[in-house]
């Protein structure tokens, strides 16, 4: 028995990547060998592995280039971290991490990346990757829908308290899906008005100026 915290990366724990939608359409560059004009749309909310197909879609080239793709991701999430590229940590996130722990509380992941690129992310932003807990984390890179990630976390998980942060409304679909309670931060590129219409059991501005109403909720029905 125990209370899992399953955090989104993108918009949640870390502010988005400004060249997010680049990365998707260069995998598929080099997945293709040729290069092709980029007209993805904006997949906030989505999986890798949604993305990656979706993408392969648009453009009219073989599913079959989806394993491809998504190697060449991580490879270029490697490179941006290597060549210096940091992800800013979005407000009250470290605060918000260590008063969970402090309360026995587990954190974890439930994110579209896959493990490689939230590893990358998160240590290059400068959280500490071991204050979470990896082998009960939930990662899209193969899954083309999150809510097969959040049926998978509520299986698996299924003693315990879970609670689904996130920053879309496509989180709190796959949080709903799966009957798992979902809290928004308006830190990605929803507003708390947008995040409002969702189902959420709460929406904060961010976990600085809501962590006090966050671990209230979560007090609730904690394990
Ligand atoms: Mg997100």
């Amino acid at each position: 028995m125990g209370t899992y915290i399953l955090w989104d990366v993108d918009g949640t724990l870390l502010r988005n990547g400004k060249d997010a939608r680049n990365l998707y359409h260069e995998a598929i560059e080099l997945a293709a060998g040729r290069a092709i004009a980029n007209q993805l749309p904006h997949m906030h909310g989505k999986t890798d592995g949604q993305i990656l197909t979706e993408a392969l879609a648009i453009y009219g080239l073989e599913p079959s280039l989806h394993p491809v793709a998504s190697a060449h991701l991580d490879d270029l999430s490697r490179l941006r971290h290597e060549a210096g590229m940091r992800r800013e940590i979005c407000p009250g996130v470290p605060d918000a991490m260590e008063a969970f722990a402090a309360r026995g509380w587990t954190n974890a992941l439930l994110t579209g990346n896959s493990a490689m690129r939230a590893r990358f992310k998160l240590a290059g932003a400068g959280l500490d990757v071991d204050a979470f807990d990896w082998k009960h984390s939930y990662f899209g890179d193969v899954s083309p829908m999150r809510s097969e990630l959040t049926i998978r976390a509520q299986e698996e998980l299924l003693r315990h308290a879970i609670v689904i942060i996130g920053d879309t409304p496509g989180d709190d679909i796959a949080a709903q899906a799966a009957g798992i309670p979902f809290i928004a931060v308006a830190t990605g590129v929803y507003s708390v008005e947008d995040l409002a219409e969702t189902d959420a059991a709460l929406v904060v501005d961010d976990l600085d100026e809501g962590l006090p109403a966050v671990l209230a909720l979560i007090d609730g029905f904690a394990r």
